[in-house]
């Protein structure tokens, strides 16, 4: 049997995460109090209803608690978000994933049992500062509050030096986990590795160090 997710509200947000699933090879269930909506995504996904998803009713009469991870989708509607999330959990389901607004909304959800939260459009604004900040680095993940994965492509003030002429982790307390150089990829690069131009690093260190490195190489 295939495994199966349900998507409440069907925004931009909740769209692409529906698409996504579906191109994992995954059966989604989509839900949304709106009518057009639902029939945006009708031939997208696996089934697509129209449901109140703080009607607890309507939930239980879906089946909601056999899907293996239920993510809400609702942005605006605070209200709604925390209501759903708080009768999800009741109904049994076991992983559930929830699209914050702000901090105060995050904070009310990690009460009432949401496993996971995201902030897509915080998460992307730091993402794209980073990329903005620095032309050679094309992305970055924080990990915790104070260390962070950078991509960044070795640019020229790199180019035909080793990591030991770097000295990148003795200067700049820096990891680089691994080099992606065309379809290429070398993993746990050691003390001698030549770096090209074009290598795409990706480099994990504190905040401050990544950011050190940043403007060295930049
Ligand atoms: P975007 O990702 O486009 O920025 P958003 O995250 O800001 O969207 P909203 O536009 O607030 O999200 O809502 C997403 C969807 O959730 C809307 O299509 C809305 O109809 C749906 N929605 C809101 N409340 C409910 C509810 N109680 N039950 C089902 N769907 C709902
Ligand atoms: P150290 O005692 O300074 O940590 P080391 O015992 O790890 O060095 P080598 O592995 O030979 O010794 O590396 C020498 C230097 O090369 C390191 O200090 C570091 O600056 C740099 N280096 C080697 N590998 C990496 C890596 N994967 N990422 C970042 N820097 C590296
Ligand atoms: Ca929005």
């Amino acid at each position: 049997m295939k495994r199966q997710f349900a998507v409440i509200g069907l925004g931009r947000f909740g769209g692409s995460v529906c698409c996504a699933l579906i191109e994992q090879g995954v059966e989604v269930l989509a839900i949304d109090q709106c009518e057009a909506k639902v029939n945006q995504y009708r031939d997208v996904v696996t089934h697509a209803v129209v449901a109140d998803s703080t009607d607890e009713q309507a939930l239980r009469h879906l089946g909601i608690r056999n899907f293996e991870h239920v993510i809400v989708a609702i942005g605006d509607n605070i209200q709604a978000s925390i209501l759903t999330t708080l009768i999800l959990d009741e109904l049994g389901v076991e992983h559930i994933t929830v699209k914050a607004q702000n901090d105060y909304h995050e904070k009310v959800l990690v009460k009432i049992g949401a496993e996971r939260i995201v902030h897509p459009e915080r998460d992307m604004g730091a993402r794209i500062a980073h990329h903005l900040m620095s032309k050679n680095v094309l992305d970055y993940l924080e990990v915790s509050d104070k260390y962070s994965i950078i991509e960044m492509f070795a640019g020229s003030k790199m180019h035909a030096k080793t990591l030991v002429e770097l000295n990148v982790r003795a200067s700049f307390g820096c990891n680089v986990m691994a080099i992606k150089r065309g379809a290429e990829m070398i993993v746990s690069p050691k003390a001698d590795q030549l770096i090209q131009q074009d290598d795409l690093l990706i480099v994990l260190g504190a905040d401050e160090d990544i950011k050190r490195f940043e403007q060295m190489f930049d």
